[in-house]
């Protein structure tokens, strides 16, 4: 039977996964997505680094690696909403970092990856960093979580506090032993989850600063505190995945790792352009591996671009749950994973800076809109802080030129005002803050003789 007749014909969100391994031989995969804080795209041996990371290499010799993935945001808190959601982090109010403070969170109307695997019977833990709101009606068990171990926002933030579940358990937290405790608290929750289809989100606190390693790792990298704490986290996956080989569930279980944005004060980007909170592809684009053995190719590079919007919506595919209601702004990107096609459809991907839309990828082109305003981009930057039209658009082609070293638009005008289009397309689509910010980026006169030629504001 196929398996869009398949879901057609059964109620698939009515049945436990247990009932539909009897009914339709369909086994609901496992799947673990583990996510690094600030680790940049240059971090990896993997990608280039000299920092040794033995786990995540072997992981990648597994499985598939993709070297043009993107966190759909710069920032954690963004980044995490996308995750969580398959929309952009605007889209549920989270346009830039939740401060501890802060009285909200990811917005309830926003449907999280952990509710969608909670209606077909998944079992669901988040260990480590939320960063998606700190009242009780915002934390992960209020979102799909059946519990939760974690810091609920960075941890160079106060009050330092560790939660179990609504309970804070530890003030201030032990940074240092944070890795080992997040590990263990994931191997006991595959150890006891190993029956039953289970969905665990692991994101590590590590390596965001303060950083700090601990006795085992601490003074064993060859490049500082930030490559020690790099390596305990390595070691941290290693531990996760023997955990699944011991319990049994390994060749039923997806495995993805990757990173919420760049590298920030410290780590490297590669030879990409930007860090954290650049839209520039240092700021956003990070390391993804994906590992199922047996259901995807093993020691397979791919260079057709995905994001993490894509994550809901491939997870949704794979464990046949229904999509949410809210329309996503992913996709399924399991053929890609599978190598049963080389790229998937899909709309523009849209970089946003807080509210502010400044570029857009489609294809293998990356079009630049607009930037924030430094003494770098304006000859005469003017007090606070703002976003403003580039008055000549910049086209970078990110097969052959990903460092964005090479302005490219003004041999492609075409492909140019193609992108423009698409993007002005989708913005009445997107929540009125971004349409205002486009609004003032677009009518804010910096320049004194700004020729206005480019482009046609159209609100
Ligand atoms: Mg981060």
């Amino acid at each position: 039977m196929e398996r869009r007749t398949f879901i057609k014909q059964t109620s698939v969100a009515a049945l436990s996964p247990k009932a539909k391994t009897q009914a339709g031989g369909f086994k609901p995969p496992n799947i673990v997505l583990i996510l690094a804080d600030d680790l940049g795209y240059g971090d990896l041996s993997c990608f280039g680094s000299a920092i040794s990371t033995p786990n995540l290499d072997k992981m990648a010799r597994e499985g598939v690696l993709l070297r043009q993935f993107y966190s759909a945001s710069s920032l954690c808190s963004p980044a995490r909403a996308a995750v969580m959601t398959g929309r952009y982090g605007v889209r549920g109010g989270m346009a830039g970092v939740l401060w501890p403070e802060a009285p909200g969170g990811l917005a309830e109307t926003e449907t999280t990856v952990a509710q969608v695997m909670k209606s077909v019977g998944y079992g669901t833990m988040c260990i480590g960093k939320w960063h998606l709101g700190r009242p009780t009606a915002f934390l992960p068990t209020s979102r799909g979580f059946d519990s939760y171990y974690g810091i609920p926002y960075s941890h160079d933030m106060d009050p330092s506090v560790l939660l179990r579940d609504k309970e804070t358990i530890e003030s201030p937290v032990a940074i240092r032993s944070l890795t080992q405790r997040y590990t263990e608290q994931a191997v006991r929750f595959i150890e006891r989850s190993k029956d039953s289809p289970f969905f665990l989100y692991l994101p590590y606190s590590a390596p965001h600063i303060p950083l700090a390693a601990s006795a085992a790792f601490a003074g064993k990298s060859s490049r500082g505190t930030y490559g020690d704490v790099v390596q305990e986290w390595d070691w941290g996956v290693g531990e996760v995945l023997k955990a699944l080989q011991a319990n049994g569930v390994d060749e039923n279980t997806l495995v993805i790792f990757t990173s919420d944005n760049g590298p920030w004060f410290q780590g490297s980007p590669g030879r990409l352009r930007g860090r954290k909170g650049d839209t520039f592809e240092g700021g956003m684009r990070v390391p993804f591996i994906a590992r199922f053995p047996g259901r995807i190719p093993a020691g397979k590079v791919v260079e057709s671009f995905a994001t993490t919007l894509d994550l809901l919506p491939t997870f949704a595919a794979m464990s046949q749950a229904a999509m949410p209601s809210n329309p996503l702004d992913g996709v399924d990107i399991g053929p890609m994973l599978r190598d049963e096609k080389e790229a998937v459809e899909r709309p523009p991907f849209l970089y946003f800076s807080g509210w502010h839309l400044q570029c857009a990828r489609v294809g293998r082109w990356k079009l630049h809109l607009a930037r924030a305003n430094s003494p770098a981009f304006t000859p005469e930057p003017k007090e606070g802080s703002y976003n403003l039209r580039l008055l000549s658009p910049e086209l970078y082609d990110m097969n052959a030129d990903p460092e964005e070293a090479e302005d490219e638009s003004e041999e492609n005008q075409k492909v140019v005002a193609e992108i423009y289009a698409k993007v002005m397309e989708m913005l009445p689509g997107l929540p009125g803050e971004v349409q205002a910010a486009w609004r003032d980026t677009v009518n804010r006169r910096v320049y004194p003789n700004e020729p206005g030629a480019w482009p046609t504001p159209i609100l």
